[in-house]
């Protein structure tokens, strides 16, 4: 039996993700949270080679943190390692070695569906609804199918919880006059949807198909779920810098000034200075919005001109509480330990290096709806989120295929409004199933 060693923190959102991907493998690990003890955080650095939290060892060998073995898993190499699958071509090698490559991944046999089934394998029972996600969208929907007796199951892809567990403090979800914490909110819908007879289970769907009934959809490197209808609600992605103190806690100053969304968090940050990273319609509305709560706002932006609409441009430049600093990147966020105190900047013109004070950063570059799988096989718009039929609420360019939450909206992206389009797409979903009986 292989022995698995994570280490962790309390609070660390891709620690508990790592615990679960283990979890839902069914083999035991031995866990150490290195939060409180300098000595212990010492050797797991020492031994993985890593700075970050979780480092996870299989065997007494490093395999990197959630991404390499999410990664693993893809390429279905981490059965092998955790000795589920004999092992093809000689053990996985540890991260130090063999670092993870996109060009590595495995390339997937076209999908077979119908009468068929995959390398031989009996045909996989077909589920009645299919929901994509486990997010405030995918978890309200399994709600609502679950009470109506569809037995949803629910596959959580990467990030069991969605976009709210790397938050700290919400406080505008509706019913909690005392705001809550983005992970306790949302074990509860967890509950909440298990209460009834939801079933979750943990992985990512990398490709589906649509075009032939039932669906179709390949979850890891040999898995093939099927399903009659199906919700998807695996949301859009913030993007991110990618620069030194910008991941959450406990890597960085994510949820404890840095930020990817005003609407959320501008409220924290009354009479404190905030720095804005953009130059597009994004950045522009979260800058004027912004200047509602805060003494101050630092647009900073890589070029010389913004790539904004006219009109967002003008609004920004005539706010006089709003002040743009041009031709400057941010090289990394700064901190006292506890909460980020300013940024790092570099000019694009002479490279200069300054500090800039500030309590609040927010990323405004825009978000990537996580829609790569669906590709081709249903109405996206330009940037790749899910087109609904206008005036049918979440229903599809395919019947039987549903959006909700954040994949299908690039306006609100709020969690009230992502449960609600859930609840829309499940009863919509209850309909379909039953004008089609189910077949
Ligand atoms: C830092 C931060 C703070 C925020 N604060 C607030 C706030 O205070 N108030 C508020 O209302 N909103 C807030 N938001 C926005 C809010 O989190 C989103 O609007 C909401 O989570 C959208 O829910 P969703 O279910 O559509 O998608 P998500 O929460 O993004 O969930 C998507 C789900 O889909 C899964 N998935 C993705 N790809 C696949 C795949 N291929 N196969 C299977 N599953 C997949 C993911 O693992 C995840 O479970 C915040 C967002 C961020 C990033």
């Amino acid at each position: 039996m292989v022995e698995v060693l994570v280490y962790t923190k309390a609070y660390c959102p891709y620690c508990k993700w790592a615990k679960q991907l283990l979890a839902s493998k069914g083999v035991g690990f031995r866990e150490i949270d290195v939060m409180s003890d300098a000595e212990l955080e010492r050797k797991m650095r020492k031994e993985s080679g890593g700075r970050t939290v979780p480092q996870i060892f299989i065997d007494g060998r490093p395999y990197g943190g959630f991404d390499e073995i999410s990664e693993l898993d893809r390429r279905g190499k981490l059965d092998e390692l955790l000795g589920l699958k004999p092992i093809r071509g000689g053990q996985g090698s540890p991260v130090p070695n063999a670092p993870v490559s996109e060009n590595s991944r495995t390339e997937f046999s076209p999908l077979r569906v119908g009468g068929g089934s995959d390398g031989g394998v009996p045909p996989p029972e077909t589920e009645d609804l299919v929901i994509l996600g486990s997010g405030a969208a995918g978890l309200t929907a399994a709600i609502y199918a679950a009470r109506a007796n569809l037995k949803p199951l629910v596959i959580d892809g990467l990030q069991p919880g969605g976009q709210l567990t790397i938050t700290t403090d919400v406080e505008n979800y509706p019913g909690f006059p005392n705001g809550v914490m983005g992970p306790e909110l949302m074990d509860l819908f967890r509950k909440q949807a298990e209460r009834f007879g939801t079933r979750i289970i943990y992985g990512e769907v990398s490709q589906a198909d649509l075009k032939r009934r039932p669906f179709a959809l390949r979850l890891g490197p040999d898995k093939t779920v099927r399903a009659r209808a199906l919700i998807i609600a695996t949301g859009a992605t913030a993007r991110w810098l990618g620069i030194p103190g910008e991941k959450p806690a406990p890597d960085g100053y994510g949820g404890r000034g840095v930020s990817a969304c005003a609407t959320c968090d501008a409220a924290f940050f009354q009479n404190q200075v905030v720095a804005v990273a953009g130059g597009g319609d994004t950045a522009m509305e979260e800058s004027n919005f912004l200047t509602k709560f805060a003494s101050k706002v630092i647009l900073i932006h890589r070029r010389d001109k913004f790539r904004a609409s006219k009109i967002m441009q003008a609004r920004v430049l005539n706010n006089p509480k709003v002040e743009v600093r041009w031709n400057t990147a941010i090289a990394e966020v700064l901190g006292d330990g506890k909460v980020m105190t300013g940024l790092k900047l570099r000019s694009t013109a002479d490279k200069s290096e300054s500090r800039l004070d500030c309590q609040g950063f927010f990323v405004a570059i825009g978000h990537q709806p996580n829609t790569a799988p669906f590709r081709g096989q249903l109405d996206l718009d330009e940037i790749g989120y899910i087109r609904t039929i206008p005036g049918g609420g979440p229903r599809t360019s395919v019947p039987g295929v549903f959006a909700a939450g954040d994949v299908a909206d690039r306006v609100y992206r709020q969690a009230v409004t992502a449960a609600g389009t859930g609840c829309m797409a499940a009863l919509d979903a209850e309909k379909y199933l039953e004008e089609t009986n189910h077949e």
